[in-house]
């Protein structure tokens, strides 16, 4: 049998433990999954999962949850700006 997207032969151990494979594994669109833990439900009700996520998704996946935690950084460290400047401890100090 032929790969239906390179058309070449399919390498017969894939098709003996896959005997629906249609690609090589070259062409084959599985690739390896990311496992990232979710928080699903509200309020009381809430429990952790862990969700399998194709490449692209986890790349969504990073770049969100870096705006997350860019949008709490900046919402923290402007109150405590003044606390934790280094010119100003310098100057308690002397
Ligand atoms: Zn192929």
């Amino acid at each position: 049998m032929n790969c239906i997207h390179c058309k070449e032969e399919i390498n017969p151990l894939r098709l003996k433990a896959l005997p629906g494979a249609k690609t090589c594994v070259n062409c084959s669109t599985t690739g390896p999954k990311k496992g990232v833990v979710a928080t699903f439900g509200e309020k009381d009700h809430t429990w952790n999962d862990v969700v399998f996520l194709e490449d692209d998704q986890y790349e969504k996946y990073l770049k969100q949850q870096k705006k997350v935690k860019f949008d709490k950084i900046e919402e923290v460290e402007d109150p405590t700006k003044k606390k934790f400047d280094l010119n100003n401890i310098a100057d308690e100090e002397e």
